[in-house]
């Protein structure tokens, strides 16, 4: 351990481990198995490769994301650590000096998928190189009822059998109890140590709104929370990527589209300069995202609602990797979860499913309507359970005022009951509030009992009563393209006053962050450290370009901002920054330094301590 802690801070650059790595390293240096269950940005990686570094041969590491293999080489190049990989993009002589380096024992770290690692040649090129461990990324891939599942890894038990002295290490970020279940049963893992962290990931803020123009709400957003951060956003159809990165462009953000309709050149295209430019929005169907390992994305923005808590789950956790505060923020109209409803019931499939899909979308919408602590709400829907508000959502930060909603529902209800459960939302309103109108004459609803009993309330105000009370069941939408709305069987213990009703209270205006929970202290720049902060952004973009990986790659904007602010002037400085290891400092450190000492020094006042 004490060496794993050396190269912690000499390679990686960081002080202490975080959560349970040190256990989970502990564990593979004992020669044990480990399942490692981490949400998004706990930090995965560092699990396997510094007891691969430690032990000796090379950690053989097993991916289904070709695609991120080059990233993940270059940046731990960036390290000095040796490492490769074997996919199907490369030449056979690239290839064959990769496996020629392998049986040297001149690597750390070999990165493989699956179907590769299977073929008998490189089981047989394992045999005769010095393997230090095994890690089997993506774990969840093996679960047969997952998203992602990867017929591969149900064979990758022959690494068990073949290798049994090796340590295994399975990892994954997305598993409920079947999937871990599944892992452990498929991958022979019934006496590896579990490690399961908490899927809370505290420094993300989560906020939804309700209603009309979602994209103006999303413009205001970025410009007051984000005018230069890079982000996702989230829409439903090809179409709307489309149209929305091109607004977003129009109003000077650089927004990119992605989805499955293009090009795979330009997708990739895409997706690098995502990776590669500093502030870059990606606009995306929820093609977009699997194994994207860019730690500063600042916000994701949903423009709909997910079909599933998992889904909003996963997608809102690609925001914030680097435990710095980040936004998952979701704009959407009710309008677009009906026809969502819609589809799903005209769609082919069975029964069963569409019970499923139906019961995932209401529990989605559940956690839209919530008065409550968002975050409570989606950690119970995960098992897991947080004793307090978390004080880091919207609902936390401003409490949606409530109130007794009874009364008008009844209202509501049996107007549209009386007019005949054939009429529109629009329609119902004018008679709630007794509108002089032409074909409510005709229809003689003037003379209902119903007409004109609502007049307390504007009809802007029942729009967003009745939007509730069907989000909430009790009202229906025809979804024959009439829009009538209707009763539910929920609708009848309201009618007759068994039960009451809280709903939220016309929405407030959305106010500007201010208390930030975060996993690790924020460092607060003051203008001058702002404006250096901006300038090592600068010189960190310009020597990405020079060296070919992405910005995170040289440095994270965590680090950028301790530099920004305690000003290192000399090598035993940077080494106390988070972030620097000593290839780093060997590499960058001077570059860095002469962007300090280029803006004019400080005066004497006191650093800004981190809260
Ligand atoms: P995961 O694979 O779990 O999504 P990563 O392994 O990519 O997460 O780690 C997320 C980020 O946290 C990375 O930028 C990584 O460098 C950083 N990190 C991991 N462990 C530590 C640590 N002990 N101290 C500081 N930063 C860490
Ligand atoms: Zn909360």
């Amino acid at each position: 351990m004490e060496r794993a802690r050396h190269i912690l801070r000499s390679v990686f650059g960081y002080e202490d481990f975080r959560f349970r790595q040190s256990d989970i390293i502990q564990t593979l240096l004992d020669g044990q198995d480990a399942l490692v269950l981490m949400p998004t940005g706990g930090g995965k990686s560092l699990c396997y490769q510094v007891p691969a570094l430690v032990r000796e041969g090379a950690g053989v590491v097993v991916s289904p994301l070709i695609a991120l293999m080059q990233d993940q080489v270059d940046a731990l190049s960036q390290l000095g650590v040796r490492a490769a990989f074997l996919n199907s993009t490369q030449d056979a002589d690239t290839r064959q000096g990769v496996e020629q380096a392998l049986l040297a024992g001149e690597l750390d770290l070999l990165y493989i998928a699956p179907e590769r690692l299977l073929t008998p040649r490189m089981l047989d090129l394992l045999e005769r190189s010095r393997v230090a461990l095994f890690a089997i990324d993506e774990a969840h891939c093996v679960s047969q009822w997952g998203h992602d599942f990867r017929r591969e890894y149900q064979q990758l038990t022959v690494l068990h059998r073949q290798f049994p002295a090796i340590p295994r290490i399975a990892l994954t970020a997305t598993a409920d109890r079947r999937t871990r279940e599944e892992i452990v049963a498929q991958l022979d893992l019934a006496s590896a140590t579990q490690f399961i962290h908490s899927f809370d990931r505290p420094n993300i803020r989560y906020t939804i709104s309700e209603g009309n123009n979602p994209r103006d709400r999303l413009w205001r957003f970025l410009k007051r929370e984000h005018p230069g951060d890079a982000g996702i956003v989230y829409c439903l159809s090809r179409n709307k990527v489309e149209q929305v990165a091109q607004w977003l462009c129009e109003r000077g953000r650089l927004a990119l589209p992605y989805h499955a309709g293009l090009p795979e050149r330009v997708r990739r295209e895409n997706q690098q300069r995502f990776l590669r430019e500093d502030g870059v929005i990606i606009v995306a169907t929820i093609a977009f995202g699997m194994g994207i390992d860019k730690p500063d994305v600042r916000f994701v923005a949903h423009l709909n609602v997910p079909k599933s808590l998992e889904a909003y789950y996963q997608e809102t956790g690609r925001a914030g990797r680097d435990g710095l505060p980040a936004d998952a923020w979701m704009a959407y109209n009710l309008q677009d979860v009906l026809s969502l409803r819609r589809l799903m019931n005209e769609s082919d499939a069975d029964e069963a499913f569409r019970r499923i899909a139906h019961h995932k979308l209401e529990s989605m919408l559940g956690l839209c309507e919530l008065t409550r602590c968002r975050r409570q709400a989606l950690l119970a829907y995960f098992g897991e359970t947080l004793q307090q508000p978390c004080g880091n959502c919207d609902t936390c930060l401003q409490p949606p005022a409530t109130w007794d909603a009874t009364e008008a529902a009844q209202k509501a209800l049996s107007c549209v009951y009386r007019t005949g459960q054939r009429f529109g939302v629009n329609y119902v309103i004018e008679v709630l509030t007794g509108k002089e109108d032409e074909r409510i004459r005709n229809n003689r609803h003037d003379a209902l009992s119903t007409f004109g009993i609502g007049r307390e309330f504007k009809a802007t105000q029942w729009r967003h009563i009745i939007r509730q009370l069907i989000a909430q069941g009790f009202l229906d939408v025809d979804t024959d393209g009439h829009g009538a709305v209707r009763l539910t069987t929920a609708a009848r213990p309201l009618l007759r006053g068994e039960i009451r009703l809280q709903l939220r209270a016309l929405p407030a205006r959305e106010k500007t962050r201010k208390a930030t929970a975060s996993t690790r202290p924020v460092i607060e720049l003051d203008a001058a450290d702002q404006a250096l902060f901006e300038a090592l952004r600068v010189r960190r973009l310009e020597l990405a370009r020079e060296h070919s990986v992405p910005p995170y790659v040289i440095f994270h904007d965590s680090t950028l901002r301790e530099l920004a602010s305690l000003r290192p002037s000399s090598d035993d400085e940077m080494r106390s920054i988070s972030g620097i290891g000593e290839q780093k400092l060997a590499r960058f450190g001077r570059d860095f330094i002469a962007v300090i000492q280029g803006q004019s020094p400080r005066g004497e006042e006191a650093l800004v301590q981190p809260e």
